[in-house]
């Protein structure tokens, strides 16, 4: 899993950073003491796709 797509800066799914990103949600990862939330975008091919 690449940092930018849990960053919002690329498509959370195919990693595309060009053109326009909607937001899709956010995902969870355990940290140390819990769970850190990031906010994820997606591109148009992905947009109606959410994260599980
Ligand atoms: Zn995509």
């Amino acid at each position: 899993m690449s940092i930018v797509r849990l960053h919002g800066e690329a498509c959370y799914w195919c990693g595309a950073a060009h053109g326009p990103l909607t937001p899709a949600g956010s995902v969870t990862t355990p940290v140390e003491g819990g769970v850190r939330h990031w906010f994820i975008v997606a591109c148009p091919q992905h947009s109606d796709r959410r994260p599980r």
